[in-house]
């Protein structure tokens, strides 16, 4: 399946919640959700039906897949592996998403998006454990530090970084904005995740 290049508010607006695909726009007031809480389309509106228990439980991984920007095969990667391991499945995936390397890159503030922060990732301005990284599936392990590349740093974008960030970073990022580093103390807990996604639907989905 292709990546979606659309409007992604539309996506947002199909889930019914954030998504956090636009960088400051979603923390504002000009937010799409906010201003127009119906699905996207003509018919929009008149779409809104009480859904099948099925389609519940698609659109709650459609949900999770559209925030971290993963495509269908490497989400039920994901899925398999947090089956593998112990402790609760669907915890245990959310748990795995947010340990990619362009969330990091994303919760700790250096890219205003995911999206961008995959970018950035992609385009080798990211160091981890002051190694090059530019795969953004890379999972970060607890004590990982996130770095900038020294000349990238110089930037506009990172330069105004330095003065801090907005956002709130979660409690398993130690964020130092001065020296734009970020680092892993811990294994992202759910109740970090500030993404209003039902996992055990997903889990229910894949059961099947
Ligand atoms: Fe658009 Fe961001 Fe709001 Fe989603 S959360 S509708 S991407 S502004």
């Amino acid at each position: 399946m292709a990546r979606y290049t659309g409007s992604v508010c539309r996506l947002c607006r199909r889930e019914g919640c954030k998504l956090f695909l636009k960088g400051d726009r979603c923390y504002g007031p000009n937010c799409a959700v906010g201003k127009r809480p119906t699905p996207p389309g003509e018919h929009g509106q008149a779409r809104q039906r009480k859904m099948s228990e099925y389609g519940m439980q698609l659109r709650e991984k459609q949900k999770a897949k559209r925030a971290y920007g993963v495509l269908e095969t490497q989400f039920h990667r994901y899925f398999e592996s947090a089956a593998r391991e112990k402790g609760i499945t669907g915890e245990n995936l959310l748990v795995l998403l947010e340990r990619r390397l362009d969330n990091v890159v994303y919760r700790a503030g250096f890219g205003a998006s995911r999206a961008q922060a995959r970018q950035l990732v992609r385009h080798g301005h990211i160091r981890v454990n002051g190694k090059k990284v530019n795969i953004p599936s890379f999972l970060v392990e607890v004590n990982d530090v996130i770095t900038i590349r020294e000349k990238s740093a110089e930037a506009e974008h990172f330069k105004a970084l330095r003065e801090g960030t907005s956002r709130i970073v979660p409690k398993w990022i130690a964020l130092d904005s001065e020296n734009l580093k970020a680092t892993i103390t811990d294994k992202p807990a759910r109740d970090d995740i500030d993404l209003t996604i039902q996992e055990n639907l997903i889990v229910e989905l894949y059961s099947r």
